[in-house]
């Protein structure tokens, strides 16, 4: 079976005994979590969210790019949140390459020329939390009562911490 097919089983079964059909849109805990696209991360198990909780935006090293900015202008303007959790992890694949690495590896391997992007990756875990509360707080599409939290969270111990 390819993976594509066990994801249909597995929903087959899933919505099967769903009950969450009448979940309204906005969510009802009123937060926005940008996080990081790892696969060790399960943020609604680890934050203890339900179906209709929380908007969970993942990318890359859960950064606070274009796009994630985005995603928060709609989730709080739209659909009524009004605080926002970015949460980077331990042992996180944006702490082991430059972007003069990837940009040379797409060169190499692809022949594509991306030295314009930025691909947002970082040395210092807790000065990349920081940097990102610091993008959300600043940007003018964020309102000034908008709360934004910073944290990392320990793949190791599954762990919350938060950065200051
Ligand atoms: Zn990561």
């Amino acid at each position: 079976m390819t993976t594509v097919q066990e994801f249909l089983k597995a929903n087959d079964a899933y919505a099967e005994t769903f009950q969450k059909g009448h979940l309204p849109m906005p969510p009802a805990r009123r937060v926005a979590v940008l996080t990081c696209m790892d696969a060790r991360l399960h943020p609604a198990r680890f934050l203890g969210l339900q179906e209709g909780d929380a908007h969970i935006i993942r990318n890359a090293g859960g950064r606070a790019s274009d796009d994630a900015i985005r995603s928060l202008v709609i989730s709080e303007q739209l659909l009524g949140t009004n605080t926002v959790v970015v949460i980077h992890h331990t042992d996180c694949g944006m702490l082991t390459f430059s972007n003069a690495d990837l940009h040379g590896k797409l060169r190499q391997e692809l022949g594509a020329n991306a030295d314009h992007i930025d691909f947002l990756p970082f040395k210092d875990l807790e000065q990349s939390v920081r940097d990102d509360v610091a993008t959300i707080k600043a940007s003018p599409l964020i309102p000034d009562n908008i709360e934004v939290n910073g944290f990392i969270y320990d793949v190791r111990s599954g762990k919350l911490s938060p950065v200051t």
